[in-house]
């Protein structure tokens, strides 16, 4: 049940809502009134403390940064043990002929945009797992110290992986440096699969629900790639737009890595096996 007070303290006359399906943890609106849409999240305050304000910090640094829609962020607040997220809502429509290469092509502006560090202002949430974003200047620290060994960890603690996967993933980590092809860190979506683009009435996509950070940027394009993939015509304009560096597809199961663990961690399964066939190379 939606709450009253919630949808008095958006601060809009909302005459109707209905529930929208498709988030993993998040209850979903759309909201009508003052003749608008609207698209409301809610979940619970204290178990994701703070991670709707953190989302519209993410939503609002993509928005100053990508040519593509970014939903508005209106407003974001807790009560009564919840927290909300009010944004502006996107219609969907069939795509333009050159949405495709209009989505690449923005993606490597966005990536281009120098940063000054590896990590965010912030630490966030990526789906509800906590992402530690402690700023380095080396993407190879970086990854190892921020992404892949504190889930290494929890998954552990969890009676998942055992000892010898964390020795794997210390020795992935040690081997991150001649891995991983040095580059500046650009800001990233930071969970840009297949369930977080939608196509607006524009013709062109809209992106959504980011994990922002600045990192190595191939963890966008091997996030792209996770879930069966982009259009031809992305890759190709991205690489246009700003060509990727030799071998980047070998390089896809290291960038992958961390959201499988992300995965392991929320759904277990396969995932899980998949993270060890990847650290086991390095064992
Ligand atoms: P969660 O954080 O729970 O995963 P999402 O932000 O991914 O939730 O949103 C869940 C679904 O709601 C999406 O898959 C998408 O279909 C839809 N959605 C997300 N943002 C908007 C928006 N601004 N306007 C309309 N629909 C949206």
């Amino acid at each position: 049940m939606l709450s009253q007070d919630i949808l008095q303290d958006c601060g809009i006359a909302v005459t109707r809502h209905e529930a929208v399906h498709g988030g993993d943890i998040n209850k979903a609106y759309c909201l009508y009134g003052n003749g608008q849409k609207y698209f409301l999240k809610i979940n619970n305050a204290e178990r994701y403390s703070g991670m709707f304000e953190k989302e519209a910090r993410g939503l609002q640094a993509l928005a100053q940064n990508i040519h593509l829609t970014v939903p508005a962020v209106i407003k974001f607040g807790s009560l009564q043990g919840e927290q909300y997220l009010l944004m502006e809502w996107i219609d969907t429509s069939p795509a333009k002929k050159d949405c495709w290469q209009n989505f690449g092509a923005a993606l490597a502006l966005l990536h281009k945009k120098p940063a000054t560090y590896f990590g965010w202002i912030e630490d966030n949430f990526i789906g509800s797992v906590v992402q530690c974003n402690h700023q380095q200047t080396e993407w190879h620290l970086f990854y190892g110290e921020c992404r892949i060994l504190p889930l290494v960890k929890h998954l552990v603690d969890a009676g998942v992986f055992s000892k010898n996967d964390m020795i794997a993933a210390e020795a992935f980590c040690k081997r991150l440096e001649q891995l991983f092809p040095v580059e500046p860190p650009a800001l990233l979506h930071g969970d840009l699969w297949s369930g977080n683009y939608m196509i607006t009435t524009s013709g062109y996509a809209a992106i959504f629900d980011p994990a922002v950070y600045c990192g190595h940027r191939e963890m966008d394009i091997g996030m792209t790639k996770l879930f069966g993939g982009f259009a031809p015509y992305f890759y190709n304009a991205y690489n246009e737009a700003y060509p990727l560096e030799k071998d980047w597809q070998q390089r896809l199961p290291y960038t992958q890595l961390y959201p499988l663990l992300v995965h392991s961690l929320l759904f277990g399964g396969n995932y899980v096996a998949t993270v060890k066939e990847i650290m086991g190379q390095f064992h």
